[in-house]
């Protein structure tokens, strides 16, 4: 639908970054729309993890010389996987996700609505913030769920992302959901201390599928917590199990309304030899939309009918505020961070993920991650260690609203 399309103006964390003398160099693949979770569904085909066959690349954590891309990769033939087939990177931002981890870029930008930041940054080994909701401006982002929606952040270390975070936070007055409240800039010491830090792990967390190698790492990093001086302790969000389902009816209704405005006339994809407004409008959106697309549309005008709209919607914004209110009580008990997996699993090889429905795959992929965007809390994902498949795992962290710089620090101090 936008393939060819030249936005007149700059998204304001584009033009902040060119104001401070960042060089941007292009943009990057994802999922239709950001709709998805593999890098699998873009009209330019998918994107494939650099960790792949024949390949192997370090954490960039690891390497103290991390700014110099050839020295992460080893040249070191591994024999269960061929050329042919390869790991996903993640989605939907896995294109920005790729840049950082080969060392093509400093940093990239992505989005994050339901972990489409920090899924990727997982999945390629390195690191994903989604800041709090309202920090830094959507202004120039295009929407996909208005009221989830972030500008989220990919980098090789903890430090780069909280440069980019001080360089992107703060009001905008095009964007009326950015908090009027001065940014302070995350400031994070060079020996972090986490002595005291209260961490807890949320049981409901533990999902079906979740792989043994997801979980020791888990438990690893918060028992090097506990040992650094951290209180760990378990807590209960019980409503964690419904944010699957809450998310795909407020996902497609805010879809629904915000693809109105992609009808061939304004911008965009425009059909030929169409004699109708009407048939016009039809073909442009049947072009120019994929599959995944199309369907989202489609059942977020069911969920808005007037008849269905108190049955999904209305029930969904109730079931939305309950996730968000387990968050507020895990807080409230003096919890500075709570500490979950990322994905359920290392990255699984293309040729796998898509033998499973993409739409089911996507939702089921998003488990850890979507829950922060139901109650705007900010969240980072970072490299913990390598699976037996020498692939990344990833841990994420979630703090309060605008406590930026505790996540960060603790982030920090795994790193
Ligand atoms: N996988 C989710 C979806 O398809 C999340 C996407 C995102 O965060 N942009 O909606």
């Amino acid at each position: 639908m936008l393939a060819n399309y030249y936005p007149p103006y700059n998204a304001t964390v584009v033009q902040k970054l060119l104001n401070e003398g960042a060089i941007m160099m292009g943009k990057t693949n994802m999922d239709e729309f950001a709709m998805g979770s593999g890098t699998v569904d873009s009209i330019y085909g998918p994107t494939k993890s650099p960790w792949r066959s024949g390949l192997r690349y370090k954490l960039w954590h690891r390497n103290k010389h991390r700014h110099q891309a050839s020295s992460i990769m080893e040249k070191e033939q591994f024999s269960t996987f061929t050329d042919k087939d390869w790991f996903i990177a993640g989605g939907s931002s896995g294109g920005s996700a790729v840049a950082v981890a080969v060392g093509s870029c400093f940093a990239a930008l992505g989005s994050d609505t339901g972990g489409s930041t920090r899924n990727p940054a997982a999945r390629c080994g390195i690191v994903g913030l989604k800041p709090t909701y309202g920090l830094l401006s959507r202004y120039g982002l295009i929407p996909l769920v208005n009221s989830l929606d972030v500008p989220g952040i990919l980098t090789k270390t903890v430090d780069d992302a909280s440069l980019l975070l001080n360089v992107l936070a703060g009001h905008d007055p095009k964007d009326s959901t950015t908090v009027l409240d001065p940014f302070c800039p995350v400031k994070i010491s060079e020996e972090p201390n986490i002595s005291g830090v209260h961490v807890a792990m949320p049981e409901e967390y533990y999902c079906p599928g979740m792989s043994s190698e997801v979980v020791e790492t888990w438990k690893e990093i918060a028992d090097l917590l506990e040992r650094g001086g951290a209180k760990v302790t378990n807590v209960s969000m019980p409503h964690t199990q419904y944010s699957i389902s809450c998310y795909s009816v407020l996902n497609c209704c805010e879809v629904a309304s915000n693809f109105a405005r992609y009808d061939g006339i304004e911008y965009g994809h425009r059909a030929t030899n169409e004699s109708s407004t009407e048939s016009l409008y039809a073909a442009t959106r049947h072009e120019g939309f994929n599959e995944v697309v199309r369907g989202r549309i489609l059942a977020g005008n069911y969920f808005l009918l007037k008849r269905n709209y108190d049955k999904y919607f209305q029930k969904a914004l109730k079931v939305r505020r309950l996730i968000s209110n387990d968050f507020l009580g895990v807080f409230e008990k003096g919890v500075n961070v709570i500490l979950t997996p990322v994905t359920l699993t290392d990255s699984p090889p293309y040729s796998l993920w898509k033998l499973k429905d993409s739409r089911q795959q996507s939702s089921i992929e998003d488990y850890c991650t979507q829950p922060a965007n139901m109650a705007g809390v900010p969240a980072v994902s970072f490299p913990c260690k390598l699976s037996s498949q020498q692939l990344p795992i990833s841990l994420q962290l979630m703090a309060p609203c605008f406590h930026e710089q505790t996540l960060l620090t603790v982030a920090k101090w795994i790193e």
